[in-house]
């Protein structure tokens, strides 16, 4: 047990130093450049030596690594990407331009909006603060700076029960009026741009030099471990920073003498993928192909490098709810703590095939990883995720796996302590073969 606790606990760690993609991105490139990682930029020329260990970044908020297969011999003929695929963003508030809000004189709250799909009712009394990236100017130009306000700062109040009686029947929240953050007491007189003022003081620069923002809501909840034994872990942002960190590590961990190993963290998940930097959009197929072509492939040589590819799509699933236990599928089951899930669709939502979920489970039965399955209720409509988006672009074959959580997009899911030490052994055994 102290093994498991000792993976859940960095993961936890992982995604406290997390609070926002844009943070998540920084910390892994963090964890890529202790091992020797180098930085790429998309608009630059790009060079590297066949040994080398790289990674780009897209809008400070996705990032691709990639490491070439270990054996100089084989350095000429690489089989193929060993991709794995997670996302760095979970649902949140997003924070308005311009967001300050008095209340009759006393109170000022920030106007926010939805980012996702969250429980909505799960986000109220809590510790919020506001975590992101701003835009400042500098000289002729424009930087990004991440920013966490890194303090209790916002709570989002519910409304007594003495003045609602039917709150417990179930409530229809209304994002522009129920789920405002209350920030400051204002009435002491009026003022402006508090926010920003904060903000500008926190990283040393002229509030005026601010040129835009995005920033998030964030629970200050730390994750821990809980249970008669440990055996859970309760965390803001397990979907799906879970996946993430156990990817990373097991990229970090695991070298191919045969195949380049990819580890992509895409962000805008969460809203569906179609932006710029999303799994819906060219980066992956993109740096890819730049990959190719800095090996000296040609076209013909990177279409063959991409037939001899897999991608596993890593988002965490739902398991088997303890008080409804009749909401998951019949037959399959996943339980908490045991071990990686294999997703199917019969509409194919998820990319799992007989093929590509038979390579899974051999990987996972010579690695001693516990393997189990989820599918949707026939009668109940999924999510989607990032495996189909992707191969929508890059078409390999590839199959969706996910760490069982509860509470699915709450501000704080629990998962089984376990799950994540299977996560970062499946992922070395892939990326070792
Ligand atoms: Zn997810």
């Amino acid at each position: 047990m102290e093994e498991f606790r000792k993976y859940a606990g960095e993961m936890l760690d992982f995604i406290e130093r997390s609070p926002s993609c844009f943070h998540a991105v920084a910390n892994v490139a963090e964890m890529l450049k202790a091992q020797g990682f180098r930085e790429l930029k998309e608009s630059e020329d790009w060079e590297f030596s066949r040994g080398e260990g790289l990674y780009v970044i897209r809008n400070d908020s996705s990032l691709i690594a990639f490491r070439m297969p270990t054996a100089p011999k084989n350095w000429e003929s690489p089989q193929g990407f060993h991709i794995v695929a997670s996302h760095s963003d979970s649902p949140s508030f997003k924070v308005k331009e311009d967001p300050e809000m008095a209340v009759e004189e006393h109170y000022l709250k920030l106007n926010t909006e939805k980012y996702g799909g969250m429980l909505l009712s799960s986000w109220m009394d809590r510790a919020l603060s506001v975590a992101g990236r701003v835009a400042v100017r500098d000289g002729n130009d424009v930087k990004a700076m991440l920013v966490n306000l890194d303090r209790d700062l916002l709570v989002i109040p519910n409304l007594a029960i003495h003045m609602n009686r039917e709150m417990n029947k179930g409530v229809e929240y209304n994002p522009q009026v129920d789920m405002l953050p209350l920030y400051a007491d204002c009435s002491q007189g009026e003022k402006k741009d508090i926010l920003r003022e904060r903000i500008a003081q926190e990283l040393g620069v002229l509030k005026e030099d601010i040129l835009g923002q995005d920033l998030f809501l964030y629970v200050r909840d730390k994750g821990r471990i809980l249970g008669e034994n440990g055996e859970y872990v309760l965390s803001p942002r397990l979907d799906d920073l879970q996946c993430v960190f156990s990817s990373v590590k097991g990229f970090l961990e695991g070298k191919s003498s045969r195949y380049i190993n990819v580890c992509a963290v895409f962000d805008n998940e969460e809203v569906g993928s179609g932006t710029r930097q999303g799994a819906d959009s060219t980066f992956l197929e993109d740096t890819l192909l730049r990959v190719a072509q800095g090996l000296g492939e040609n076209h013909g040589e990177f279409l063959r490098l991409v037939a001899g590819s897999f991608l596993i799509s890593a988002d965490n699933a739902h398991g088997v709810h303890p008080n409804h236990p009749e909401k998951a599928d019949p037959t399959n089951r996943p339980y908490l703590n045991g071990g990686i899930v294999l997703k199917y669709h019969g509409s194919q939502k998820y990319t799992t095939d007989a093929m590509s979920g038979a390579k899974i489970r051999s990987l996972c039965e010579k690695a001693g990883i516990p393997c189990q399955t989820y599918a949707n209720r026939s009668d109940v409509p999924g999510g989607s995720t990032l495996g189909n988006i992707s191969t929508a672009h890059v078409s390999v074959e590839s199959a969706d796996i996910g760490l069982p959580q509860l509470a699915m997009h709450s501000a704080v899911e629990t998962a089984g302590v376990k799950d994540t030490k299977y996560a970062v052994e499946l992922f070395r055994a892939f990326y070792q073969q």
